[in-house]
């Protein structure tokens, strides 16, 4: 390091008895002072003195004299040292015991300067120190560390006023951060993160405590003294706030939603520490993602007992396809026009021993966790293309059969190709299928799955879009993906009789996929009057227990000959 003007200092430095600063200033004062004073004096005394006598009179003198000057500098240059060594001191003490600096700071010299500048510094440095530990640099909120002091504050203080209130935390999650940085990119997503923060900021007001728990997870609870959210509402008020919040944020101009998921646990049931609370409120918010269909989950031991089944359950299915419990059903489609019965889609069964016929809604979300979907997914393609295969060697007449792809299927690099494996050994041709994906499926990896898809349209497999209108709905990439069909997703056909907005958002469904040139396929139609509906809306096929269930092959075939 350049030593900038410091040789002196550091020679001194050297040297023991000079440890100190001001002994280091004090020396130099005096030597610079006195020994020209004391050589002067002697000289003038050795050539002007007629004895010697006088002569130490005159030294004597001149001694105390020299000596009561040196004591007095020395004194005042320690004393004009002080803002030096209490600048050193605090600076010291703030390093050892967090202790802020408090120096005088009216004086304008480059002492004074040195004292203000000293304390101006040492706050903002322990300001920052102190937002980087407990604020999110992203958000501008409270991190978790700082959420868990105020919760443990605010339960503190009610156990003071010895008040028996009771109140709920919640976590929320954006269950779509990851898609939304992998489609738009980083940046936009923390755009998101934060315009999502300023929107629930609105809606809950200064009277609220707010956190960033995790990457995509916002915590918060309302003060008790103030909003008084009642455990029995606090189900009401996030469902308000989950419905508010999973509308579209404008960011960049970009419209840009997700999921939004909310767990709730309350004090003082859950918990009575603000560690047990926010654990029991995050589980609750697993329990919510995992369940699929629900927005909004309070802890509850209930839950314990359902993830317990749960691994049960996933260790059954384990075994589900080599101990032969897995069977397809068909349920066939109708052409709405001619009332051809033209297609049928094949839906995954799975016979448990224990429990009977269960729903592929409760097994194949388990599948997907524990990763044996593709190996199942595997085992519906095949076990379909053979009954298609065997279907036409009969000479029944033709007939296209959808199968649904998992998302974790589109991950498979292979797939493509082991599809047109299963094809071409059951010697069917590529117009004798469909495949079905969601829109979820393509948000996780965009990019390898539109690959995929891409190289399945260019063998001309169709493709057909399940339950749009329900997940992410995108314009954006609707048209990158080569699409055959749209599927309008049952939840609109079964209130389109009734409920206005459905009839709105199956209409829209129709025009959009009409004006990208997609047939559209009306699916869960269970009444005549919903059936006449979509065909005025213009749809090409009908799928539902109006025509038939899902049913068995051989049912199938009675079926397609009435
Ligand atoms: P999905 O692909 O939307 O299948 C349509 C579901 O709606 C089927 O339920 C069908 O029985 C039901 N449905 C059809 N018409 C009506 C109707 O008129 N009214 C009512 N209320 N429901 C109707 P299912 O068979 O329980 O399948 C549920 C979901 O499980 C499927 O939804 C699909 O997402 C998934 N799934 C089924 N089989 C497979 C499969 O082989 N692989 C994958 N990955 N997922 C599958
Ligand atoms: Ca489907
Ligand atoms: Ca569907």
């Amino acid at each position: 390091m350049s030593l900038n003007g410091l040789n002196f200092y550091s020679y001194l430095s050297r040297i023991r008895l000079l440890k100190t600063y001001s002994s280091k200033i004090m020396l130099v004062a005096f030597l610079g002072t006195h020994v020209p004073l004391i050589t002067l004096l002697l000289f003038f005394v050795i050539s002007t003195a007629q004895d010697l006598q006088t002569a130490l009179k005159i030294l004597g003198i001149a001694l105390v004299a020299t000596l009561i000057g040196t004591f007095a500098t020395l004194l005042a240059l320690h004393k004009l040292l002080a803002p030096v060594v209490l600048t050193s001191k605090s600076l010291n003490r703030y390093l050892t015991e967090r202790e802020i600096p408090n120096l005088p700071v009216s004086f304008d010299d480059e002492a004074g300067s040195l004292m203000a500048d000293t304390v101006t510094t040492v706050r903002k440095l322990d300001e920052l120190i102190h937002y980087m530990a407990n604020y999110d640099g992203l958000s501008g909120l409270p991190n978790r560390d700082l959420f868990l002091e105020k919760l443990n504050f605010t339960l503190h203080e009610l156990s003071i006023k010895e008040e028996t209130l009771s109140f709920p935390i919640f976590s929320l999650e954006a269950t779509h951060l990851k898609q939304i940085r992998s489609n738009f990119g980083i940046h936009m997503g923390d755009l998101y993160v934060r315009a999502l923060v300023q929107k629930l900021e609105n809606i809950l007001g200064p009277e609220t405590v707010l956190a960033r728990t995790g990457d995509g997870e916002l915590s918060f609870f309302p003060l008790s003294s103030s909003s008084q959210v009642l455990e029995f509402d606090s189900e009401h008020w996030a469902e308000k706030i989950q419905k508010t919040i999973s509308s579209p944020l404008t960011v960049i101009d970009q419209q840009i939603s997700s999921e939004i998921q909310i767990g709730i646990s309350v004090f003082p049931y859950d918990g009575k520490s603000s560690d047990q609370l926010l654990w029991k409120s995050e589980t609750a918010l697993s329990q919510a993602k995992l369940s699929g269909n629900s927005k909004i989950q309070t802890y509850s031991s209930e839950w314990k007992e359902r993830m317990k089944e749960k691994y049960l359950l996933e260790k059954d299915l384990k075994l589900a396809i080599s101990k032969k419990q897995l069977f397809l059903q068909y349920q066939p489609r109708i052409e709405v026009q001619s009332g051809k019965k033209i297609s049928a889609e094949a839906l995954l069964r799975w016979n448990h021993p224990e429990y009977g016929i269960i729903s592929p809604t409760i097994f194949v979300p388990i599948a997907e966790e524990s990763g044996f979907i593709a190996e199942m997914g595997e085992w519906v393609f095949s076990k379909a293309m053979e009954d298609l295969g065997a279907w036409k060697k009969k000479g029944n007449p033709p007939i296209r059969i959808s199968v649904n792809l998992s998302a974790k299927q589109l991950e498979d690099p292979n797939i493509s190709k082991k599809i047109l494996q299963v094809i071409e050994k059951n010697q069917l041709s590529v117009e004798d299928l469909e495949l079905e994906i969601t829109e979820s499926s393509l948000i996780t990896n965009m990019q390898s799955a539109l690959e995929i898809l891409g190289e399945l349209h260019s063998w001309g497999i169709s493709l057909a879009l399940d339950d749009f209108g329900t997940g992410y709905s995108s314009l954006s990439y609707l048209s990158k993906i080569p699409l055959k069909t749209l599927k309008v997703d049952q939840s609109f056909v079964r209130k389109i009789l009734t409920d206005p907005n459905s009839l709105a958002i199956s209409k829209t469904i129709v025009a959009l996929g009409k004006s990208l040139g997609l047939r559209i396929t009306a699916e869960g139609v269970e009444t005549e009057g919903q059936l006449q509906k979509i065909k005025d809306l213009g749809c090409d096929e009908a799928q539902g227990f109006l025509f038939s269930r899902p049913i068995s092959l051989e049912e199938l075939e009675k079926f397609v000959q009435v």
